[in-house]
């Protein structure tokens, strides 16, 4: 027998509270006692999901239900790995067998179709009836015509909505979306009902093992739980929402505040009203509370739907082209019931997806982007990793995703849209500029760990001085889920009050998809401007950005890079992943130049022409797919980087094949093959280097390389070639031995290494100063291979902390006890001196090295081959110098940048490990040395100490991140200090970039393509315009922050040379010098983008 509860009520005093009358209706009636939590808790029972739900109003909500009256199943073959080449007309000719709900299906990422059949009872008629799926993978569901109807998301619950399923008290606790309206007022037609159901077998965030970044569980299983339909009661969903908006104001407000009261006395007479039958009153009471208004000055939330999806992550990017469609089928089905709501969405990548697998879907995002209701944001291909990208890469970033919504929709996108990566260049507003852009929003710096970042809102100035507006969302999110501490929290956290009136506010389930959800539109309604919570207000980014732009002048200024204090790990993991992007980006340069040659010469068919430019283009978009933030910056699963790997292969491919298409057009005479040798330089400056070339008896040789090879030290003159035969005779690099120690010496240096491969002297040729000893002060070492512990807090692949750099080991000492194979003399000179030495670095990992100083070179070469089966281990190289310099500088696109090499404040102790790309240099004013390298982006430069980190050892989410071999080199530079950046970055690109040698039919001895006279600017780009014309784009850079004149040379008589901006629209014409080229003026790192209208006789013949 149940206790009985026994109330003792104040007989005198309750019946006044219970028997108020029927005037007294529309208002309020408090609570009869004054009990915050008693009260509170009452009503948020009331409409949980998991507790009394046999007597509260949840379960109210689905009055008659049922199972599907048939249920069907079929499987895509399984090795079948993509379901991209399955039609929907194909798929429903396969062979379905019936099957109950309760299955469970498998393997992990496998596709599985099921057909619904469905007759609606009879009696329901005009009622809103509704479909109910729940699985544990996600899914689609598709009209029996084929069309991609909505998402059905598993979030984290499961079991029967409709039946009880477990779940807390509020309205949406997780990702899920379960429901499908059928429809919203039921005909009676009793004609059977076919559905078709395509589930994935992963959920939102992929399959974790244990935990959501954890690897994959190989073995994971998706039950498909419950496929219903129901009818839903109207009235109590709008009670329900209205109850659950009510609660959350008295929870948000807290009990200090009179408003939450009334919230909370609102909803309590609510429920008594329902329990009295009296559903209308209850209605009522909640929609006089949502009228009482905001003041005149409240702060307005700009609501900005939205749905983050990575393009991969934790999933390949194949699923992420269903995650598309998924969540955008279930935006556009909001979209058409809520005329206020907006949606913002990114990535052309990812439009172009939707495009290609889902026309249909396309069409109705397409009709609804006119509509201004589906608004393109961002401007970019991908949302890409904001740092490890070069200064190009970025380029076509935008130029591929601002042409895309150009072509697709009509416009440009007006913002840059970056919420989830982790920092952001300091080039980034000129670049922004450059495509129209000039307002920035993310929300990722409130990650930072040690500093909060002091604006919301502020102008961004970048490198050259261009600023645009930016903002970070206060809520510091973009998964809101319009809930009314959000609201308030977006008005408290702001860090610029008083100086703005409005902040965007993201809402929308995102990462894995999801986006908006009806829950979400009912509160805002309810929320539009409610006293208490700030004004909700549904906007455009666009219109949001405007409001922000007439308060600009309140706001402040911040220089330079946005450094996230944290994830600085993700400049090294996968490092494979980040030196194949280093291969194709320098690969599709010297393609993109080679071609751009052949069309200003002329001499290719314009058909082949622009074959090969699609060819390019393609490659390119392979390339910027893989600068996802997720990818590139190491931070996905395995499955991610077989992808990746795949698709870098082919844009590597693809460019070398351009190029061996181009390079018989490069010379006269393509058809007669001469075999004569000559040497292609794709940089703008005479470039010398030691070949390896095959032994042919043409040659004496001087030193040979084995195999039948020798060395031979060419040079050949910026853009352009020189005949093999026209070979230097550079002073010679030699190597002695003495002090047990070696010394390197060629024309521009003198090395003393030991035999532990440590640089323990270096000193420029005619010079008495060493980088690394001060005599009586300093003696220190370069070339130290350092072992750290590298256990981050939580995100594995992601971060590095501080602590590591506490944990160091030298392993190339006596003391450490690694075993090494002590240097060896392998290659003596005149050419190339070369030394090889080893090392174990554990039991499981090695390293072997050779150093390697050439005659033509003024850099010390260090090529690693490392085999590394390491866990949570950090690799790095160290060079400990004499230098006194208070910043460093390092490499970044177009640019480089200055970080202090002191812990003065906590924001120079929070960049312990930052990102720089092909050099970072130490530098007095007479003397500096700079670290080149070939695929590497982390760097620690903390005193007199330069380290470029090497590899890492993460375990999740891919259990083999960076496991088994690797080969990277890097270079020690020494030089004459500050002054000497151009020669140091000039090196640098040298490094990255060989000579390329050709057999080939040549009349003369050499010939210049493109060159720059002047020095500090550098020819980044050369490429045939998007335009299709023929015409070439050339971007140049200024490398020094000065300013400085060059003068652009060009292989034939242009028609006419205009400046142009990003998007390659010419801006204005530039003068022509007599018979050859240009002036061009470049001021402190301003690109300019130089369209050359070329006179090319094959494109005009073809009607140019
Ligand atoms: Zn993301």
């Amino acid at each position: 027998m149940r206790p009985r509860l026994v109330v003792n009520l104040n007989s005198s005093y309750y019946p006044v509270f219970r028997l108020r009358k029927s005037t007294m209706e529309k208002d309020v009636t408090a609570s009869q006692h004054k009990h915050w939590r008693t009260t509170q808790e009452r009503v948020e029972k009331y409409i949980s999901d998991n507790l009394f739900k046999d007597v509260n109003l949840r379960g109210k909500l689905y009055p008659k239900a049922k199972e599907v009256d048939r249920l069907f199943h079929w499987g895509l073959p399984l090795g079948e790995k993509t379901w991209e080449k399955w039609t929907f007309k194909n798929i429903t000719m396969q062979d379905f067998k019936p099957i109950k709900a309760g299955m469970a299906y498998g393997p992990l990422w496998s596709t599985h179709w099921f057909k619904v059949e469905v007759n609606i009872p009879e009696d329901w008629v005009q009622q809103e009836v509704w479909l109910h799926w729940v699985s544990q993978g996600e899914a689609m569901l598709w009209s029996a015509k084929g069309e991609p109807l909505q998402g059905f998301s598993p979030g984290g619950v499961h079991l029967s909505p409709v039946k009880g399923a477990n779940r807390t008290g509020a309205m949406e606790p997780d990702q899920s979306r379960t429901d499908y309206m059928l429809s919203s007022c039921w005909s009676g037609s009793q004609e059977t009902q076919v559905f078709y159901i395509e589930m994935a077998c992963c959920g939102m965030f992929g399959a974790g093992a244990d935990g959501m970044i954890s690897p994959p569980d190989e073995g994971s299983v998706f039950q498909l739980e419950a496929v219903e339909v129901s009818t839903r009661d109207k009235l109590v969903y709008k009670l329900l929402t209205d109850i659950d908006v009510l609660h959350d104001m008295t929870v948000s407000l807290g009990s200090n505040d009179p408003r939450a009261h009334q919230a909370l006395y609102t909803s309590n007479h609510m429920i008594n009203s329902i329990i009295s039958g009296n559903y209308s009153q209850a209605s009522q009471l909640a929609d006089t509370f949502f009228t009482k208004r905001n003041g005149d000055l409240a702060h307005t939330v700009a609501m900005i739907g939205n749905c983050h999806i990575d393009s991969a992550w934790l999933w390949p990017y194949s699923e992420t082209k269903r995650k598309c469609a998924r969540s955008w089928s279930s935006t556009v089905q909001l979209l058409e019931e809520y005329p206020e709501m907006k949606f913002a969405c990114s990535q052309a990548q990812q439009f172009s997806w939707v495009k290609l697998h889902y026309p249909e879907l396309f069409d109705k995002i397409c009709h609804l982007v006119k509509a201004k209701r589906f608004i393109p944001v961002g401007g970019t291909w991908v949302e890409m990793d904001g740092l490890i990208p070069s200064g190009e890469s970025f380029m076509r970033q935008f130029l591929y995703g601002q042409l895309f919504f150009k072509r697709e929709f009509g416009a440009l996108c007006e913002e840059f849209w970056l919420p989830d990566t982790f920092g952001y260049s300091a080039q980034f507003p000129q670049i922004c500029k450059s495509f129209g852009i000039s307002r920035f929003l993310t929300q990722k710096m409130s990650w930072s760990l040690f500093n909060k970042f002091p604006h919301h809102n502020f102008l961004w100035e970048g490198l050259d001085g261009s600023t645009i507006l930016a903002h970070f969302p206060p809520g510091d999110s973009y998964e809101l889920r319009v809930r009314v501490k959000e609201a308030i929290r977006t008005v408290n956290n702001l860090q610029d009050k008083g100086r703005v009136s409005t902040s965007a506010f993201l809402y929308g389930h995102g990462d894995g998809g999801g986006g908006p959800t009806r829950n979400m539109l009912e509160r805002s309604r309810r929320l539009r401007d409610v006293d208490g919570c700030p004004r909700m207000e549904h906007m455009s980014p666009s219109a949001f950005f405007e409001r922000l732009e007439a308060e600009q002048h309140n706001l402040c200024r911040w220089v330079g890079e946005l450094y996230l204090e944290l994830h600085n790990g993700t400049y090294t993991s996968q490092a494979r992943t980040k030196k194949q992007n280093r291969i194709c980006e320098f690969s599709l340069r010297n393609t993109e130049i080679l071609l751009a040659v052949v069309a200003v010469k002329g001499r290719m068919k314009k058909e082949e022409l622009l074959s090969h430019q699609d060819n390019l283009h393609d490659a390119w978009e392979k390339v910027l797919l893989n600068q996802f933030h997720d990818v590139i910056p190491g931070t996905s699963i395995g499955l991610v980087y077989c992808d990746a790997d795949r698709l870098y292969k082919e844009a590597l491919a693809s460019s070398e094949e351009v190029q061996r298409a181009c390079c018989p057009f490069l010379f006269k005479d393509p058809e007669k093959k001469v075999g004569e040798m000559v040497v292609i330089n794709t940089l703008p400056w005479p470039m010398r280097q030691v070949m390896v070339v095959k032994e042919e008896g043409k040659h004496e040789v001087k030193q040979s390389a084995g195999e039948g090879q020798y060395y031979v030290a060419v040079e050949a003159p910026g853009i352009g070639w020189s005949k093999l035969s026209t070979s230097l005779s550079p002073p010679q690099v030699t190597v002695s031995f003495s002090n047990n120690r070696y010394i390197l010496e060629n024309q521009y240096m003198k090395a003393q290494v030991n035999t532990f491969g440590q640089v323990e002297s270096l000193i420029l040729a005619g010079d008495s100063q060493d980088v690394f000893r001060r005599e009586g002060t300093h003696v220190g070492q370069g070339n130290q291979l350092v072992l750290f512990d590298d256990v981050p807090l939580y995100w594995d692949a992601w971060d590095t902390m501080d602590y590591h750099l506490e944990t160091g080991k030298v392993l190339n000492i006596k003391e450490s006890g690694c075993e090494v194979n002590e240097v060896e003399v392998v290659q003596s000179g005149p050419l190339v001196v070369k030394l090889r030495w080893g090392l174990k670095i554990t039991e499981v990992s090695s390293i072997t090295q050779e150093i390697e100083l050439s005659a033509v070179s003024p850099y010390l070469v260090f090529r690693c081959k490392v085999d590394w089966l390491e866990s949570h281990k950090f690799l790095k190289v160290l060079f400990n110098t004499a230098l006194l310099a208070r910043t460093a500088t390092f490499d970044s696109q177009f640019g480089f940048v200055e970080r202090a090499t002191h812990c003065n404040t906590s924001w120079d102790s929070a960049k312990f490990e930052v990102c720089g790309h092909k050099w970072a240099d130490l530098s007095e004013p007479n003397l500096g040395m700079a670290v080149l390298n070939d695929c590497k982006y982390g760097w620690t430069a903390r005193g007199s100490t330069l380290m470029l980190s090497l590899l890492r050892s993460p375990k999740a989410p891919d259990a083999k991140c960076d496991m088994g071999q690797h080969t990277f080199s890097y270079a020690l530079m020494p030089h004459k200090g500050c002054r000497d950046k151009t020669r140091v970055q000039r090196c640098a690109y040298e490094f990255n970039n060989n000579l390329t040698l050709l057999s080939t039919s040549v009349s003369h001895d050499s010939e210049v393509w493109f060159s720059l006279v002047g020095s500090g600017a550098m020819i980044e780009a050369v490429k045939l315009a998007e335009d299709k014309s023929g015409d070439v784009v050339v971007r140049v850079y200024e490398s020094l922050g000065a300013t400085t004149s060059v003068r652009l040379k060009v292989p034939s008589q242009p028609q006419r040379v205009c400046l142009c901006n990003g998007l390659e629209e010419p801006l204005s014409d530039l003068s022509l010098e007599v018979g050859e080229g240009l002036m061009s003026t470049a001021k402190f790192v301003v690109m300019r983008h130089c369209k050359v209208l070329c006179e090319c006789p094959s494109l005009c013949s073809q009607g140019k």
